[in-house]
């Protein structure tokens, strides 16, 4: 459902990304590892477009989003980003929040708004927060904002930018259980995470990024316990 084929990115003479093919497939839990700079971020901000591919190919559901004539707004839609800081808005309640992108983005008028807010709220278990500031919730609800936030646009498929990295450690799980429930409720999840532990229980594939190309990949199983390359053994070896 999201195939990224020859994809580059360069900062000036820095080439950040060098050639990145990767593939998600409907409801596929995909986790990205790598050592920090190894254009993990980059990649997955070209997937919605916040960042210009230099060249190659980023397809969602069978449409190439890198043309000039790609209507942004609905790339934006089929593409839902959770980033590591939560970005929600300190003067909104949690609702409100959620609320904002379907009214802007898709159009909705404010019952139908509030009513699928709510309903995404309740997925990611925060529906008695609904009312609640930022201030007012922990990290770990916030970042579940976040999520909900994403996924009531109902996105074709959600990327996540290191979610659980921003949170106090005793916060990291409530937030991981809820990407595994949305897992398992078919959502189809490109995941870039240090969480080593959720990788290997969770991702269907693991993919380990490297000097801006995909050095390794396979499934947790064989990325984490039968590495083939040594880059892949070495980072490995430093988290278990
Ligand atoms: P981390 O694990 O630390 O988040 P990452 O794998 O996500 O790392 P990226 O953020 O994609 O890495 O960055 C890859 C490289 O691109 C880094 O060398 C970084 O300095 C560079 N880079 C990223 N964004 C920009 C930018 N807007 N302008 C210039 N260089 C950038
Ligand atoms: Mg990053």
């Amino acid at each position: 459902i999201l195939e990224l084929v020859g994809l580059r990115k360069s900062y000036g003479a820095q080439e950040v990304l060098r050639g990145v093919d990767l593939r998600v497939r409907p409801a596929e839990l995909v986790c990205v590892i790598g050592p920090s700079g190894s254009g993990k971020s980059t990649m997955l901000r070209c997937c919605n477009r916040l960042e210009e591919p230099t060249a190659g190919q980023v397809v969602v559901d069978g449409q190439d989003i890198t043309r000039p004539d790609t209507d942004i707004n609905r790339v934006r839609q089929s593409v839902g980003m959770v980033f590591q800081h939560f970005n929600l808005y300190p003067h909104l309640s949690a609702l409100e929040n959620v609320t904002l992108a379907l009214r802007r983005v898709q159009k909705k008028d404010r019952a139908q708004a509030e009513a699928i807010a709510r309903e995404a709220l309740g997925q990611v278990g925060l529906a008695h927060k609904a009312d609640a500031y930022p201030a007012q919730l922990s990290g770990g609800q916030q970042q579940r904002v976040g999520i909900a936030r994403g996924i009531a646009l109902q996105p074709k498929v959600m990327l996540f930018d290191e979610p659980t990295s921003a949170l106090d450690p005793e916060l990291v799980d409530e937030v991981l259980r809820v990407m595994r429930s949305l897992r398992d409720g078919g959502m189809t999840m490109l995941v870039v995470t240090h969480e080593m532990a959720f990788a290997h229980a969770v991702a269907d594939r693991v993919v380990f990024m490297d000097g801006g190309v995909v050095a390794e990949q396979g499934t947790p199983a064989d990325v984490f316990e039968n590495p083939k390359e040594a880059r892949t053994r070495s980072f490995i070896g430093r988290y278990m």
